[in-house]
């Protein structure tokens, strides 16, 4: 049974009560996590403020920087182990759960390095004054995160905040707990201080909603729908705490006639199966330069009939999906674009191995997707892509920005002026140009416009939203 961690120790929830952990490979229960509430939350906000007014308020920028290095090489030691865990919780397959163990990693290496590169300003002002501003850190700080990318959206989220002075209470998705309270502890031995880093899991409704409401936490970073990032920021809003929502996406990846579309298929395929597609990221939606459409499905169909589905372990294209849940949810959009009569270009196959207690979808390419059809509109999070087809650039650029979100976008030409004009137009956070997603980036700052959210994470630029700024003004004459 997994517990808590709060105050580098390992604790049970105060209600006793317990939530199975399923394999969603096989559909079955393995584990359990605490079934927390707000006492808990409590324990662990008090936990926070205790190690931020005792100890990590005189902990230098510098030994803040080596605390999160150390912990870097602790996940890089245990990244085997981890990435075994988020497997089997998440039902990824082995490279793409090495991959967000590697990616942790990167985090904690990327923001160890960056801790004591943060400062203010002086500010030129009137004569007989010295103007300076701080970066200080928010305090306590909050981290509720979904079970897409439970390790990569810890690092990016509690990495941040721990570089920029902050300590951590972290609620994990109740689909996937187990690699966070794992590096928890990982961090403990890495000489973290009680309190800086605490675990509680539990529904969000309850402890999600119980963090969210916390008058002890002072600044709020939610990765999920724009349902619960909705719900957060008004709960927030009620005392004006400041909250990075980072709310999901319906990218569009965009192919001009002089694509190379040698380099652009395997990357258009992989931006919508990469984690059965449950990827903020993902670019699910494809617009086509309508003198290549035909083609270019044909070539794609091929790609996606290729496509293999399968439990985690035999480290298939794509493993299964979370949940039962998120299955039934994928099944009601196709079952929407068989009635609306949109045509199924091509699919991948779940192998027989694939047990029939699983969560498994099939990679499927859909054709001539009405703009406003709820299949180019909502997030389906799952192995979907839906394409459709545009007759010029201005026809490009009303398609991909014809949606409530904001995420990512890519651009397929080798015309470099198009390049330019297309990334000014599109809406979005990040845009790619004849690649997509640049293998994660830890790097680069990522976040979204709309609905998608607003804040960003990532990159340095992420600790600036971890950080208010105080304006000293000495006036000495
Ligand atoms: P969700 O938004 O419900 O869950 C995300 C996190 O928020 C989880 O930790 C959850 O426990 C917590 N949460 C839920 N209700 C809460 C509340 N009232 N107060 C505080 N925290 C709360 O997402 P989901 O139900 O797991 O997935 C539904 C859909 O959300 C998916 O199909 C997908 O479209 C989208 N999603 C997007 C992302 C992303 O990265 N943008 C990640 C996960 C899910």
């Amino acid at each position: 049974m997994q517990l808590n961690y709060i105050a580098n120790a390992s604790v049970r929830s105060a209600s006793g009560k317990t939530i199975p952990v399923i394999d969603p490979s096989d559909g079955q229960p393995f584990d359990e996590i605490q079934r927390s509430n707000a006492q808990d939350i409590n324990h662990a906000v008090q936990a926070a403020h205790d190690c931020l007014d005792k100890v990590w308020h005189k902990v230098s920028a510098a030994e803040r920087g080596r605390l999160l290095m150390a912990l870097s090489r602790k996940i890089a030691e245990h990244a085997d182990e981890l990435a075994a865990i988020e497997q089997r919780d998440c039902g990824k397959p082995t490279k793409q759960a090495k991959a967000d163990a590697a990616a942790l990693v990167r985090y904690f290496e990327f923001y160890a390095g960056a801790c004591d590169k943060l400062h203010g300003e002086t500010l030129p002002y009137l004569d007989g004054y010295s103007v300076m501003t701080w970066r200080e850190p928010h305090g306590v700080t909050g981290h509720i995160i979904p079970w897409n990318y439970p390790m990569q959206i810890f690092g990016r989220s509690v990495g941040g905040a721990l570089a920029a002075g902050n300590v951590c209470v972290v609620k994990p998705a109740e689909d996937a707990c187990l690699s966070l309270i794992r590096v928890a502890q990982l961090a403990a031995e890495a000489g973290f201080p009680a309190g800086a880093i605490n675990i509680v899991t539990g529904y969000g409704h309850e402890v999600g909603d119980a963090l969210a409401r916390h008058p002890g936490i002072h600044h709020i970073s939610f990765t999920g729908s724009p349902t619960v990032g909705t719900l957060i920021q008004q709960v927030a809003a009620e005392r004006h705490c400041p909250v990075t929502l980072e709310l999901g996406g319906k990218s569009p990846q965009i192919v001009f006639a002089d694509a190379d579309l040698e380099q652009a298929i395997p990357a258009l395929v992989n931006a919508i199966v990469q984690n059965a597609g449950q990827t903020c990221s993902a670019g699910s939606r494809l617009l086509v330069d309508d003198t290549i459409y035909e083609p270019l499905l044909a070539r794609l169909g091929q790609a996606f009939e290729k496509l293999r589905v399968g439990p985690a372990t035999m480290d298939l294209d794509v493993g299964p999906l979370i949940r039962q849940t998120q299955q039934q949810r994928v099944w009601d959009f196709l079952s929407d674009a068989q009635v609306a009569g949109i045509p199924r270009v091509a699919q991948g196959q779940i192998v027989d191995k694939a047990p029939d207690t699983g969560f498994y979808q099939a990679p499927t390419l859909l054709r001539d997707v009405p703009v406003m059809h709820r299949l180019a509109q909502e997030e389906v999070f799952g192995p979907v892509l839906c394409a459709m087809s545009f007759r010029d650039e201005d026809h490009a650029v009303e398609l991909a920005n014809a949606t409530q979100f904001g995420l990512v976008a890519g651009i397929w030409t080798q015309d470099g002026a198009r390049q330019f004009r297309m990334a000014k137009r599109v809406k979005s956070g990040q845009v790619f140009i004849n690649n997509y997603g640049a293998g994660g980036g830890v790097e680069l700052p990522f976040g979204g416009v709309k609905s998608s959210g607003h804040g960003r994470e990532k990159g340095f630029e992420a600790l600036y939203g971890f950080t208010t700024l105080k304006t000293v003004a000495v006036k000495h004459g």
